[in-house]
């Protein structure tokens, strides 16, 4: 396989747009489909100051790699969950990660947010789901802990796989609210939201993983293991079974999907929720008091227990 640019021997092929390139060429190609996301969706200016969402993974290193040598202000913050392990290891190459660029780190310990509890034992202990205890801590610290420390958007790592298999779940399930939602950028729409912007749209995780190892990133190569099982892989696997027979599916189903901006008669969109301030922590929400307060409310009165 030759670079479609240089001749030289190619290190990817690149299926969606049904080209090889070479190691130069794909660095290129990669910032470029960055700078791509950030102008065509109008995600932040050049002068923000940007908190990146780092779990270790290859996605949250890659991007906060990428933003930085594009010259942008990037900070990372990473949520320590207390899942063993894997939490201790995410934290671990997360720091190394930090240290070895000079980057500044914000690391989060959960047990602060849920009354000593971890993520799993928390989820136990309210006989609750993981993942969605999981989900629900994770959006809240990093919407709060954004502007507490004055950052002007939160960047997370969601790449076009992550984000076609949501769009499927999405689809599959008739999650109307979800689906005029799902989009690069949530703006603020609250005095104490964050916007919300994913730069990866225009990628895939195979490239986004052959980023990694050409800037020789070493991340968290696990999925945690919770996810085990997930519907949302199941949704990937097959995306990618149709992208092998057909090629530029994935790119075709989620960016369209983007481009006709879809609205739904009698639908709440994201403009239109009403957002109250939670009467216990002052951050947005539907009800009077929060979930994550109300999380935190029955833990402490499980402590006792
Ligand atoms: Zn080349
Ligand atoms: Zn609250």
């Amino acid at each position: 396989m030759r670079c479609r640019k240089c001749g030289e021997n190619a290190v990817i092929y690149i299926s969606q747009h049904n080209i090889a390139l070479c190691e130069q060429h794909f660095d290129d190609f990669f910032l470029d489909r960055v700078r791509k996301a950030i102008g065509k969706y109008r995600l932040f200016p050049k002068n923000a100051h940007i908190l990146v969402a780092v779990s270790g993974g290859k996605d949250s290193l890659a991007i906060w790699d990428v933003l930085n040598r594009l010259g942008y202000r990037a900070d990372g913050l990473h949520i320590d969950l207390g899942i063993g392990e894997y939490s201790m290891k995410s934290r671990d190459i997360t720091e190394s990660f930090a240290s070895e660029k000079g980057y500044r780190l914000i690391v989060v310990d959960v047990r602060d947010y849920l009354e000593g509890f971890t993520v799993p034992l928390a989820a136990k202990k309210l006989r609750r789901a993981t993942c969605s205890l999981c989900g629900l801590v994770k959006r809240y610290i990093m919407n709060r802990v954004g502007l507490e420390e004055g950052y002007d958007v939160l960047v997370t790592g969601h790449n076009m796989d992550d984000e076609a298999a949501t769009l499927l779940g999405n689809i599959i399930n008739w999650q109307v609210g979800y689906l005029t939602r799902q989009k690069p950028l949530l703006e603020k729409r609250h005095e104490k939201f964050i916007p919300k912007a994913k730069p990866l749209i225009y990628l895939t995780e195979r490239e986004v993983a052959a980023y990694a190892i050409i800037r020789g990133i070493n991340y968290v190569e696990e999925e945690c293991p919770n996810a085990h099982g997930a519907t949302s892989l199941e949704y990937k696997a097959l995306l990618n079974e149709l992208e092998r027979k057909h090629p530029g599916t994935k790119h075709r189903f989620y960016h369209t999907f983007l481009g006709l901006n879809l609205s739904f008669d009698g639908v709440d969109t994201s403009r239109d929720v009403k957002l109250n301030s939670c009467e216990i922590c002052g951050y947005p929400t539907t009800e009077r008091v929060c979930a994550m307060c109300r999380v935190r409310e029955r833990l402490s009165r499980l402590r006792g227990e």
